[in-house]
């Protein structure tokens, strides 16, 4: 159960985000100690192509515990006051509840059908699971300060880690489907199971690199108007214009040009929110737009009509739209933008040297723009819609709720 706790915000249900400065807190010496963070950082480089039996055991009763959810009001608190105890507190918490996740992700990762299960990329991913499972298993409890600092040494370092799981999961996957259609395997009923499969493990993956960074920020310098990866006054507007300017980058290098973008709405409005995932959201829609646009009037002789973006205020919700005259989604297509890996791009996705780069930034390809966006709004409680009008253009609407007291969605409450 998702609901926005808008006005009880307003109500002032959450004072601490008001009037909060960092340089009030006493924030404990150690915290500041980032290069003793980085030195520490404990780099385990085995891939666990095979698991000790012994671990093995050790995942397989870890995925048999409940997950325990967080409510974000309890981490904003928290942020709020960063003393020791705190920060203890977090990281004996995180280090009881990340392996437990973990565990849960090995758990659905295995029992995939086989051939995908084995698939190299997802194998390598299972690595990467396995080894931060170990990671923070063979950590000892956490008593002080100073066992704090180097377990957010082990979590900045299992966090990098899994920076690549997306592309590797998208890669593996396509080649998967690629395979069931060559032996005319693939059905409605895979399909749908790997939906549901990517479903929870995205949101899940979300999740947990959000406590984590939650948790890792603390560390940084302070900065001011924010909680750990949360800032106070987000400014929409603002994120979104930055957002265009970089997608509008990436379509200008891919055909040379790029369609115009005006933003509309009230540029002076801020919320609480996390504005790496606002980016995020806004970025793909809008990357959707240009390439939807540019495609349609490549070979016009007319100007490309501009994309709008407008940022809307209500009580409960912050709603941004994006408008375009790209063409629009046939009907019949309309469920099938929200499934992992459709995608009407004409290119594969390339290959990706997993282990050190990152995901190509590319107007489009991995099919999991959509997706992904949907559930990054909706781990705050917010929603993201598409509505097209075939033979014109589509409007998406991304819902971001003002964030409040909600418990943060586990895997299978979505
Ligand atoms: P990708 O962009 O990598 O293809 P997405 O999940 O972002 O993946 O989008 C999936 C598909 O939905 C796109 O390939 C495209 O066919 C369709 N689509 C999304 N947004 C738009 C839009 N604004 N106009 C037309 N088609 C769109
Ligand atoms: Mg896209």
């Amino acid at each position: 159960a998702i609901s926005a706790q808008g006005p009880g915000l307003r109500a002032g249900l959450w004072p601490h985000a008001r009037g909060w400065s960092p340089s009030d807190l006493g924030r404990p010496a150690w915290a500041a100690q980032n290069a003793l963070v980085t030195e520490l950082a404990t780099t385990s480089r085995r891939l666990y192509q095979t698991v000790p039996t012994s671990l093995q055991a050790d995942i397989d009763k870890s995925a048999h515990k409940k997950q325990t959810g967080v409510s974000l009001k309890h981490l904003l608190d928290f942020g709020t006051q960063p003393l020791e105890r705190q920060m203890l507190l977090s990281a004996r918490f995180l280090h009881a509840e990340i392996p437990i996740r973990l565990a849960h992700r090995l758990k659905d990762l295995s029992n995939l059908p086989e051939a995908l299960s084995n698939e190299p990329h997802v194998r390598r991913v299972k690595g990467w699971y396995t080894a931060s499972f170990a990671d923070f298993r063979s950590f000892p409890a956490i008593k002080d300060g100073v066992d704090c600092v180097k377990f957010t040494a082990m979590l900045s370092n299992a966090f990098r880690r899994h920076n690549n799981v997306v592309p590797a999961i998208a890669k593996g996957v396509e080649v998967y489907k690629r395979e069931l259609e060559r032996t005319g395997e693939s059905t409605e009923a895979r399909e749908s199971e790997i939906q549901h499969f990517l479903d929870t493990f995205f949101l899940s993956r979300i999740a947990i690199r959000f406590l984590a960074g939650h948790h890792i920020s603390m560390f940084d310098p302070p900065r001011p108007e924010h909680i750990g990866l949360v800032h106070t006054k987000c400014n929409p507007f603002q994120v979104a214009s930055d957002a265009v300017a970089e997608a509008r980058a990436i379509c200008f290098r891919e055909y040379g040009s790029a369609p115009q973008v005006k933003m509309l709405g009230n540029s002076e409005l801020t919320m609480a929110y996390v504005p790496s995932h606002l980016h995020h959201m806004v970025f793909e829609l809008v990357k959707n737009s240009l390439r939807a646009v540019q495609d349609r009037f490549n070979d016009s002789d007319s100007e490309p009509p501009a994309i709008q973006v407008v940022v809307a205020e209500g009580l409960e919700d912050v709603t941004i739209k994006v408008s375009d005259q790209g063409g629009g989604i046939p009907r019949s297509g309309l469920q099938r933008i929200w499934t992992y890996l459709y995608t009407t791009a004409r290119s594969p996705l390339p290959e990706v040297d997993i282990d050190t780069s990152n995901m190509p930034a590319v107007l489009a390809g991995y099919g999991c723009g959509l997706p992904l966006s949907r559930l990054y709004a909706r781990y705050f409680g917010g929603d993201l819609q598409m509505i097209s009008m075939e033979g014109y253009g589509t409007d998406a609407y991304l819902h971001l709720a003002r964030l409040g007291n909600d418990e943060e969605p586990l895997p299978g409450s979505v």
